[in-house]
């Protein structure tokens, strides 16, 4: 990695995906300070990069960079788990994201430490806990014990999970987030595959809940958005107002054309899904759910198609747990399978930004946008392969190279 300050630096003759909807071209561009500047004139240094593809700096809309086992984390020294969060953001930034939306684990202190410039990372937009209902997704304590699964450090960094009941301890669960720096509220709506327990169809939370939850978002600025995987939770949460949603796996026409009506937004994450299936044994994965998180994939992507086909606007998020969060941009690479490159791309970069609502200043290419760039050896007009199977050349964040291959 290598550090450097540049006033003006100058990129040409690349192949620029701007995101803006106007199609791949060739373009020579210009970065003043912190921003994309207009036209050319003299800079002090200048990329030659020809052969090569600019895309906005990528965004992933669902993170854990904290969440590094699925069980046990709270045996876990503080200062390991530190430690790999830490690395967990340097190598975001290194495969060219320059904005994640964590969605459970980390706090606003993490924030802090990387504004401070104590740690090389992503901006990054922190959840805080996930809320979840007792025995719902969220409770993975051993099912005859109430001690906590993972009580969280004294000063903050990691805790995963909040068990609340009723509107007013979700309130509460929801003020406590805001407290600690969260920027918006994850919440689990529906069972998922690796809890046991509570059956991926069963919705969670009731409505009551979920409102208040999304009222006291609102009162803070901010939103809610639910883990929901099937129909009826999502439905529940659609009804209480939420306009922001994780995973959509297994739903039905009827439940994707409310999702359009209603102008909401749906996260799909299909990376998750290849690391654990690469190494179940490793990841804790009983062999019993293993035929469930076959059939998940599949029903992912036919969800992901339909969805598409409706015109519902679509974010991207890789969902990656653990220590070794180096597959982010496979979500790109996978979402492109099913629904191409040039809208996979969008995905990551547009619409994400609009979702966490930094839209004005980043997710485009485009004059006065922040200068967070991601650029690959090689025309993804041409082999769109390259996005998510070879590690970019440069990314550069605010005006700044953070890394040059
Ligand atoms: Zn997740």
């Amino acid at each position: 990695m290598e550090e450097q300050l540049m006033s003006v630096i100058g990129l040409r003759g690349a192949t620029v995906f701007d995101s803006t909807g106007r199609d791949p071209h060739r373009a020579d561009l210009r970065l003043h300070d912190d921003v994309i500047d207009k036209g050319t004139g003299p800079a002090d240094e200048v990329l030659d990069l020809d052969g090569h593809t600019v895309l906005p700096g990528f965004i992933d809309a669902h993170a854990h960079v904290g969440l590094l086992s699925l069980y046990g984390q709270a045996f876990w020294s503080a200062a390991e788990q530190a430690g790999y969060v830490f690395r967990n953001l340097r190598e975001s930034l290194d495969q060219g994201f320059t904005t994640l939306r964590d969605l459970g684990g980390i706090d606003g202190g993490v924030l802090k430490a990387i504004k401070a410039g104590l740690i090389n990372g992503p901006r990054v937009h922190p959840s805080g806990q996930i809320l979840s209902q007792i025995g719902g997704h969220g409770d993975m304590r051993p099912k005859f014990s109430d001690e906590p699964d993972n009580p969280g450090l004294g000063g903050g960094l990691v805790r995963n999970h909040a068990l609340c009941t009723g509107p007013d301890q979700v309130r509460a669960a929801v003020r406590n987030q805001f407290r600690r720096g969260a920027t918006q509220i994850k919440m689990f709506v529906t069972g998922g595959v690796l809890s046991e327990g509570d059956p991926l169809e069963s919705p969670q939370f009731t409505v009551e809940e979920i409102r208040a939850a999304q009222d006291e978002a609102q009162s803070h600025g901010s939103y809610v958005t639910v883990h929901a995987h099937t129909d009826t939770g999502l439905l529940r949460a659609l009804e209480a107002g939420v306009r922001s949603f994780e995973h959509a796996s297994m739903i039905d026409e009827e439940t994707a054309s409310a999702l359009q009506r209603s102008g909401s937004t749906v996260v799909p994450t299909l990376a998750v899904d290849e690391i654990l299936a690469s190494d179940p044994a490793a990841w804790g994965v009983p062999d019993h759910l293993l035929d469930d998180l076959d059939h998940l994939h599949t029903e992912q992507r036919r969800s992901l198609t339909m969805l598409h086909d409706l015109g519902v606007s679509l974010g991207s998020g890789a969902d990656l747990i653990g220590t070794e969060q180096r597959t982010r941009a496979r979500q790109i690479y996978l979402m492109a399978k099913e629904i191409g490159l040039a809208n996979a791309i969008e995905s990551a970069t547009r619409v994400n930004a609009e979702l966490l609502r930094i839209s004005d200043r980043v997710g485009t290419i485009e004059p006065g946008k922040l200068a967070d760039l991601v650029i690959y050896e090689g025309d993804a007009a041409e082999d769109p392969e390259i996005i998510g199977t070879r590690p970019p050349k440069y990314v550069i964040q605010s005006g700044r190279i953070i890394r040059r291959l």
